[in-house]
């Protein structure tokens, strides 16, 4: 068992190359830390004690201590044990056994699921053919992790040192195996092992590293900053649907802008929205996405709610234009040109990162929206406002605004429309007879790319 530990540190280690690494086992008391029991949730807390008195080890692990640690709020708890997700799901009747390629299970207290993971081994150096529980595609990536583990191993298998802390609920305790307090404490993000042969086995690492940079203000550390560039391509092979997901966290936890630039710069852009990075190479503006989430990262922290499909509009709106743009230069109508050019860009998306229908279709209607916004005459107004995407819409004409991607104004006659009275309706209406858009064909002709 020794012995097959260390072949397993050493290969994790790239077989002696970096020894930079610390990998003994550290346990910070309780009065060399800031964990304490207030700071978890009763449900993670239920899940630890219950484990414990049932006769297995569970300790708090990855963002719930990395979080606490930082003196943030974490945004879930995990909980890693050495109870098989079997024996987790029968001490818990409300909890359901999920995942094939990681099995799981979730506990769920109402809105609050606490994950709970068995603790995983290495059995990659077994050479044993046969081994179905653990395994590799050619390219290195990790197709399946099922073997269990003590918890040094489960440590080793994570991603970076400060998401392998765990905090143990008998002895208020944080046992740190791969150096991650001295990262906290230098504020760097650092894979544990061979950053390539981690990339590989799971190259949505690097979305992670990304992510966490971001949210948490750390550099990557050198090593395992350097093999990113090269390697996002391997991003290609990831399902759709995962990316999707990871989409959604990049870009919701408050700081959108940070990790736009962070994508961009290490070139992880290009496949989670492959149009976007192409538009914005070619010259389009991204004036209009970075506003979009700026106006995203400030409703996070007044605690408003976030639409996937509001964002995914903002990070594919110059891909429409470009596209829209081509249509009509090769002499298509302006409203059909549209319409195609949506479907289209929507069409190429959804093979990079899958968009569930419930959020392609209210992003469609915020762009086709943005071509009746400017129609306002009669009753068109107030039949506008009547439409279950009118508020979003109108959100993401201010942002336009903002952005310089349409000259201001109609947004203020909206914001003015909704907050006045029938009397100030019909005279805002009347005013636009009067001084406003001249009639409807010659408005049409002047439309050029731009839905204004
Ligand atoms: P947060 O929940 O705040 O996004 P987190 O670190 O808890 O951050 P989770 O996705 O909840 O992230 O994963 C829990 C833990 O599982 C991580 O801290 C890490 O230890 C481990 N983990 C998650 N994804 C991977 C991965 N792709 N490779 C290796 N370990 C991972
Ligand atoms: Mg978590």
């Amino acid at each position: 068992m020794l012995t097959k530990l260390k072949q397993n540190v050493s290969r994790l280690l790239g077989n002696g190359k970096k020894k930079t690494q610390r990998l003994e086992r550290r346990e910070i008391p309780r009065d060399e830390h800031n964990v304490s029991r207030s700071m978890i949730s009763e449900p993670a807390k239920k899940v630890l004690h219950r484990l414990n008195k049932a006769g297995y080890e569970a300790y708090l692990v990855g963002g719930g201590v990395r979080d606490i640690l930082l003196d943030g709020k974490p945004k879930d708890f995990d909980i890693a044990t050495n109870a098989t997700p079997e024996e987790v799901h029968n001490l818990f009747r409300n909890s359901r056994l999920i995942g094939r390629r990681f099995r799981i299970v979730h506990v769920l207290f109402g809105r609050e699921v606490i994950e709970v993971t068995t603790f995983r081994g290495n059995a990659l150096d077994n050479d044993d053919s046969s081994d179905t529980q653990r395994k590799t595609s050619e390219h290195g990536l990790l197709l399946r992790d099922n073997v269990y583990g003590n918890q040094e191993e489960d440590a080793l298998r994570r991603d970076f040192t400060i998401n392998a802390l765990y905090y143990c609920i008998r002895d208020f305790t944080v046992i740190d195996f791969a150096g991650g307090i001295d990262d906290l404490k230098q504020r760097q993000l650092r894979l544990i092992g061979d950053p390539e042969t981690r990339y590989r086995e799971d190259p949505v690492r690097m979305l992670r590293a990304i992510r966490f940079a971001a949210k948490l203000d750390f550099e990557i550390e050198p090593a395992t900053e350097a093999p990113i560039t090269q390697l996002a391509e391997l991003l290609d092979h990831i399902p759709s649907a995962r990316l999707f997901d990871e989409v959604l966290k990049l870009f919701s936890a408050g700081h959108g802008e940070a990790t736009y630039d962070l994508l961009t710069r290490y070139g992880l852009l290009a496949p989670l929205f492959p149009q976007t990075a192409k538009a914005t190479q070619e010259g389009q503006p991204d004036e209009l996405i970075r506003q979009a989430l700026r106006n995203t990262d400030a409703r996070i922290r007044q605690g408003k709610s976030v639409t996937p499909y509001f964002l995914f509009a903002a990070m594919l709106w110059p891909a429409l234009q470009a596209e829209w743009q081509r249509r009509q230069d090769q002499g298509e109508p302006l409203q059909p040109a549209f319409h195609q050019a949506a479907a289209k860009v929507i069409g190429r998306q959804v093979q990079a990162t899958s968009i569930p229908k419930r959020f392609s279709g209210p992003m469609k209607e915020i762009w086709e929206l943005q071509l009746r916004l400017p129609r306002r005459q009669g009753k068109r107004a107030l039949a506008t406002m009547e439409h279950p995407r009118f508020r979003a819409a109108y959100d993401f004409l201010l942002v336009r605004e903002a952005s310089g991607d349409t000259e201001p104004g109609l947004g203020q006659w909206w914001t003015d429309f909704q907050a006045a009275d029938t009397r100030g309706r019909e005279r805002l209406l009347s005013e636009l007879a009067s001084t406003g858009p001249k009639p409807r064909r010659r408005r049409r002709s002047s439309h050029r790319n731009r839905a204004s």
